[in-house]
């Protein structure tokens, strides 16, 4: 076997890409890139009743999305395609007949009613060498029967013919010494009566064929390892090595599924958060760490710096505990250390979403640089930052309670005859601020008796970057028309 590392993401197209896929695509994109590899994408489309159409688009676009570049793929070439298993459909029955000569696998012909029986039947419940004589296949069976029955078409499977008392083990690159025994496994199904394989059969066989020399996916899929390992001792093949990688934990305790993910505000697609205008860079640098480590206390990490740093004996074997605080943590480096011209064109659009449109670019770019170090995420410029567009339709009730006295109204009046009378060009937040300094000395009152109903007035809010600035960029005509509303509003 050549040492070049081939390694594959072998999703299923049975829904979106969620946040546990594309961490172990990741993972899988990492390691080849560290060991100069190639990663493959593989389509495992065997299972026609889970397709979800828009799926493997999804996938693409997800990993697309991630900055994570395919090698080989569906639509992305390479030497041992077709990299949709539902176009290999030809491939795998000869592997599953050359097991059955070979004596390790069996046609099967029960009902599904048959099996429901010896389930109710019999305490381990499962096809195998327990149960196995007492049902319908080629092991129980005479052989002129066999032939008869498929001779006539009749509908069978293909099952495995697991060992009795074998013990099955093998070195997992980040668990270490695993071992199964074979009572443990039931007679896998390898080819169903539609005349496609199972993913087991499928997944091994397109492993050995496209030279994959690691395996790396969830901890879900380590129970299927012993039969797999079958498979590949059955059809005279090596195995590659295998990682199962830490499960992905919810902070309330429990695996992350679907369901508590949405409870605690985690969107689980990856699709979700492109809409919801996560950094792409944000996600991967948090899916990285989730479940492995540089072993040292750097966070920031970019894809290329990853690819150097990572390794799989570097992967934990606990599950990790999602951590959206941290997630966003990673979100406002990454959007933080974007310019406020990188961010134009995603914030334009989350602002017309929000209904905020018609405004010249410089209004954007103001707004953005005084925000930037503000929000969390590219949509929040427009939420948070509405009133750089629009006056504010309420105010604040707590900042208010506490900032408009009664007296307050004369004096937010002053400053606002103070500023009418200065032209575009000293409409200048220095300026704004001066006058504002001379308004309390003359009045004698200190700078948060007016400086807080001023910023109440401009944005509606007690809180904000530099009022003077906000001002500054609203312009004049804008400012005196906001604070005048005020007080009427307000009284
Ligand atoms: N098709 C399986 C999945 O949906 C692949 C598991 C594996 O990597 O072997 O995750």
């Amino acid at each position: 076997m050549s040492d070049h590392v081939r390694v594959r993401f072998a999703p299923s197209p049975t829904g979106w890409l969620h946040i546990g896929g594309l961490r172990t695509a990741l993972y899988n994109y990492l390691f080849a890139k560290k060991h100069g590899g190639t990663f493959v994408l593989r389509i495992e489309d065997t299972d026609q009743a889970r397709y979800v159409d828009g799926a493997e688009d999804d996938i693409i676009n997800s990993m697309k999305w991630s900055g994570l570049e395919i090698d080989e793929g569906p639509g992305f070439g390479g030497e041992s395609g077709p990299y949709r298993q539902s176009e290999r459909s030809e491939l795998y029955r000869n592997y599953a007949e050359q097991l059955v000569n070979a004596g390790h696998a069996y046609y099967a012909f029960d009902t599904a009613k048959e099996i429901e029986q010896m389930r109710e039947q019999n305490p381990n419940q499962k096809y195998d060498a327990v149960t196995r004589m007492s049902m319908k296949n080629s092991v129980s069976l005479p052989a002129d029967e066999v032939k008869k029955r498929l001779d006539a078409g009749e509908d069978h499977v293909i099952r495995l013919k697991v060992p009795d008392q074998e013990k099955i083990s093998f070195e997992d690159k980040i668990r270490g010494f695993v071992s199964f025994e074979s009572e443990g496994l039931d007679d896998q199904v390898l080819m169903k009566s539609d005349g496609l394989p199972t993913y087991h059969l499928a997944n091994v066989v397109d492993d050995h064929l496209m030279g994959i020399t690691h395996v790396i996916r969830g901890e879900e899929w380590l129970s299927s390892a012993p039969k797999h390992l079958l498979l590949y001792k059955y059809l005279g093949w090596n195995p590659p090595a295998m990682a199962h990688l830490p499960l992905i934990m919810s902070p309330s305790g429990g695996k992350l599924s679907k369901r508590n993910a949405e409870k605690l505000g985690i969107p689980v697609n990856v699709r979700d958060y492109i809409s919801e205008g996560w950094e792409p860079e944000a996600l991967i640098n948090f899916l990285a760490y989730l479940g492995w480590s540089p072993g040292d206390d750097r966070e920031i990490m970019s894809l290329d710096e990853l690819a150097k740093e990572f390794s799989l004996e570097r992967v934990g074997k606990a599950g990790a505990v999602f951590n959206i605080d941290k997630l966003t943590w990673y979100n406002e480096h990454y959007m933080r250390d974007r310019s406020p011209e990188d961010l134009l064109q995603e914030v334009k659009k989350h602002a017309a979403e929000a209904g905020i449109s018609g405004f010249e670019d410089d209004r954007f770019l103001g707004m953005i640089r005084l925000m930037q170090e503000r929000v969390s995420k590219v949509p929040e410029f427009a939420t948070e930052g509405a009133y750089f567009f629009n006056a504010p339709d309420e105010y604040d009730e707590k900042s208010t309670k506490k900032a408009w006295k009664t007296e307050t109204p004369d004096l937010v009046k002053k400053y606002m005859q103070a500023i009418k009378k200065l032209d575009d060009s000293s409409f200048q937040a220095s300026r704004l601020k001066d006058i504002l300094k001379e308004v309390i000395d003359a009045e004698g009152v200190g700078f948060g008796k007016l400086m807080l109903p001023v910023r109440i007035a401009i944005t509606g809010t007690g809180q904000g970057p530099d009022l003077f600035e906000i001002m500054q960029l609203l312009g004049r005509e804008e400012c005196e028309s906001r604070l005048q509303t005020a007080i009427s509003k307000l009284g």
